[in-house]
């Protein structure tokens, strides 16, 4: 298997701007941002796709959510506006193939996305 750099990061073998951290979920910076807050949201287990989640991971799903909105109170966005947007495969452009929440905020965004 192709290395996981996101699984990496969570081993601690590359660094990360770490925002938030648990024994379940890692949230960093991201290295390219595309806004003033471009943050991405993982969990630790190694999940590639949106596609592999099974119907017992709800929760863990429902926490990602819940996470990204405290994130996004914490970064003074949640009033003006934030994106979460999860990429699956080609079409979608993911390229890190650890499924990952993006937060995106702090300027106004266009719809539909590109
Ligand atoms: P995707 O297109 O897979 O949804 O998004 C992958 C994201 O990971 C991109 O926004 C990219 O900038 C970010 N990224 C890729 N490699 C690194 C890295 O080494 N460190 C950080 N912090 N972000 C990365």
């Amino acid at each position: 298997m192709a290395t996981n750099i996101f699984l990496e990061m969570v081993k601690g073998n590359i660094p990360c701007d770490k925002v938030f951290e648990n024994e379940e979920f890692l949230a960093f910076r991201d290295i390219n941002p595309q806004a003033p807050t471009h943050i991405l949201i993982i969990p630790k287990r190694e999940i590639p796709t949106l596609n592999d989640l099974a119907d017992t991971d709800t929760e863990l799903a429902g926490k990602m959510i819940l996470l990204a909105k405290k994130l996004a109170a914490r970064e003074g966005i949640a009033e003006s506006g934030y994106r979460t947007v999860f990429n699956c495969n080609r079409d979608a452009g993911q390229a890190v193939f650890h499924i990952h929440l993006h937060l995106l905020g702090g300027r106004p965004m266009g719809w539909p996305p590109g």
